[in-house]
């Protein structure tokens, strides 16, 4: 009976759910005013996914040549293929500065120019003067970024005193009166289960590309605060938007940064030709990611893959010195030599578009408040809940996101929560009731998971699942397979119902995280290819070879998905076209030329 229960009660002011870098940015941004914080994650915080950011993060700090954040700003509206929202664009672009500035005083170990400032590399899509010269903006410490801005986020937090509930699954949110009161957890270690009652709920959960057969992210990436968010009658925003990064190491998935091509590697085809030449004249191997992807799978396509079956790509860098290799590379080196038998000093790294990021998530603004569309206004803000990270859709990437400007998503949205959060918080007040039957819908899920003893493994329905997805919503799309899918994840959805989990126990049951896990990206699986099957254009990372063009005319609007008993319901908000402030001018859309 999910009644029975027994559960242990917590008083916050905010609770994260999260310690990736989003929730670590906003955890001790949080502490550090005041507020009584604690943050609760599912793995140790420095083994979020976070860590394993490669590339680097983007402030047009202007080390290495002129920049300006002005320039950063257009490149990022014309990166999300104008389905960004300007406000939280600018406001992204110039906080990018002193954000990182400060990401260095807290103790970041960046890379060093040769006067000791901090090392910018050239990426993908960024550029000076509105697209004429090439920037170097992507602030590195050397090509394990992620993990040196995690560690350091979690030192911080621990020097504010923030509290830590680690190993602690988030199961639902606690929702009353349409406003967010808290959050209900379950203890890995020691079963019990916990009501975390807090003014703001913020969600930084990570994105969901575990929905995919292959992807770049860690196994934990489940989009877990994201199937809470529908579960709890709220919609995600824009899900059809799902980034294919260029070079995953064919096989295993595992991320080859950009930051290699920024630092002058290049793809070829079985003929040996650059041929990205052909597709981006003028920003070749660092054209944006989804320009890159469609490229490759052209090639490989129309006979012109390498290896054995022909289904893959090559990235150079043995024509780079060694030395610079060792300084600025170890990481991938060596991920190279291990997942794909490579030396990179002498031979190239075999590569396949792979799924990297989720462009979708919780619609907030820039405050990180999470909106929702209500009777007509479509930036109704739900009381209590915020959202941050790859779990949010702010919307600053829109269509498609620029490389590195993810890490700074984290930092800027995860300080933009902390500084919101004090000021509508009075630090220790009282929390208003909450009714009997609060966590009864919550209980109630958990304990027909927990006691489910059907037929199929969720390892079973899992693959079935991203099967489907990998081919049905691929880098490109047609209406014919995208109802294919949509048909096939119905079924698989269904079959959940027969789900078995034969761990009963409440001790470190890793059979029930997973299929807890797996109900989390069924939910969000059928979000997304419902929302592609929706939008008949392309746009950014949404490719449709029976929809080839952008049509501002019909389609520059946010997609709004609900799901309600197993159905996808769909709406739209409009696209934020205007700037926060009097001197920073609308980019107003242009043709796609690359
Ligand atoms: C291999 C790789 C390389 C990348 N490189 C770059 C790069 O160079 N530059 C860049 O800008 N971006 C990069 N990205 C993207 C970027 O790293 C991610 O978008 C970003 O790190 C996501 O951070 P996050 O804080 O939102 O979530 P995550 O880091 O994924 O953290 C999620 C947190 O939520 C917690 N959590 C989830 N569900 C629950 C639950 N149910 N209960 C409790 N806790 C929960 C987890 O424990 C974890 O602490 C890269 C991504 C990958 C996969």
């Amino acid at each position: 009976m999910a009644t029975s229960y027994k559960i242990i009660e917590h008083a916050y002011d905010v609770i994260v759910v999260g310690a990736g870098g989003a929730g670590l940015r906003a955890t001790f941004g949080m502490a550090e005013k005041g507020l009584k914080t604690a943050c609760l994650t599912k793995v140790f915080p420095t083994r979020s996914h976070t860590v394993a950011a490669q590339g680097g993060i983007s402030a047009a700090l202007g080390n290495m040549g002129e920049d300006d954040w002005r320039f950063h700003m257009y490149d990022t509206v014309k990166g999300s293929d104008w389905l960004g929202d300007q406000d939280a664009i600018e406001y992204m672009c110039r906080e990018a500065i002193p954000a990182v500035i400060e990401l260095e005083h807290y103790g970041v170990p960046f890379s060093r120019t040769a006067e000791g400032k901090i090392y910018q590399r050239a990426f993908g899509g960024m550029t000076t003067h509105y697209g004429k010269g090439q920037a170097q903006r992507t602030c590195a410490a050397a090509d394990k970024t992620g993990h040196a801005i995690l560690h350091t986020l979690y030192q911080q937090a621990l020097k504010h005193n923030a509290e830590f509930f680690v190993e602690y699954i988030a199961l639902d949110l606690i929702m009353q009166d349409g406003e967010c009161r808290g959050v209900l957890a379950w203890c890995l270690d020691d079963g019990s289960l916990h009501l975390f009652k807090a003014h703001q709920t913020v969600l930084a959960t990570g994105g969901y590309g575990r929905s995919y057969f292959s992807c770049t992210s860690a196994h934990t990436v489940t989009g877990d605060g994201n199937a809470m968010v529908l579960r709890a009658g709220l919609p995600l925003q824009d899900m059809e938007f799902v980034q294919f990064h260029p070079t995953g190491i064919y096989g295993s998935g595992c991320l080859i940064t950009e930051g290699v091509r920024g630092e002058g590697g290049y793809l070829t085809n079985s003929q040996g030709e650059r041929f990205m030449e052909r597709y981006a004249p003028s920003a070749k191997d660092l054209a944006s990611r989804d320009v890159v992807s469609r490229a490759m799978t052209i090639e490989i396509n129309e006979g012109r893959g390498v290896g054995k079956l022909k289904d893959h790509i090559y990235l150079h860098i043995e024509h780079l010195d060694p030395a610079i290799i060792h300084e600025r590379l170890p990481g991938i080196a060596e991920t190279s030599k291990i997942f794909a038998g490579v030396d990179v000093t002498k031979e190239p790294i075999p590569v396949l578009p792979t799924v990297h990021y989720n462009m979708g998530g919780i619609p907030t603004n820039y405050k990180a408040e999470v909106v929702t569309l209500e009777a007509g206004n479509p930036d109704k803000i739900v009381p209590g809940l915020m959202a941050i990270g790859e779990a949010a859709c702010v919307s600053v990437h829109g269509a498609n996101r620029l490389g590195s400007n993810s890490l700074l998503d984290l930092i800027v949205f995860g300080r933009s929560a902390a500084i919101r959060c004090a000021e509508l918080i009075k630090p220790g007040s009282s929390h208003k009731p909450l009714n009997k039957d609060a966590c009864d819908q919550a209980l109630t899920r958990f304990d027909k998971i927990r006691n489910a003893n059907g037929s199929r493994s969720s390892s079973d329905i899992r693959l079935d699942m991203q099967r489907v997805m990998q081919t049905k919503a691929a880098v490109f799309r047609t209406q014919a397979t995208l109802d294919e899918g949509i048909t096939a994840m119905a079924d698989i959805s269904a079959s959940f119902a027969d789900v078995t989990v034969k761990d009963k126990s409440l001790i470190w049951n890793t059979d029930l995280v997973e299929t807890l896990e797996l109900d989390n990206l069924l939910a969000q699986a059928n979000v997304t290819i419902n929302a592609a099957g929706n939008r008949k254009e392309s746009r950014g990372g949404h490719a449709r070879e029976d929809y080839p063009n952008r049509d501002d005319a019909n389609w520059m609007k946010h997609t709004l998905t609900w799901l309600t008993d197993g159905k996808v319901s769909i709406d739209y908000r409009p696209v934020h076209l205007y700037t926060l402030s009097d001197d920073v001018e609308v980019i107003p859309p242009k043709e796609r030329v690359y």
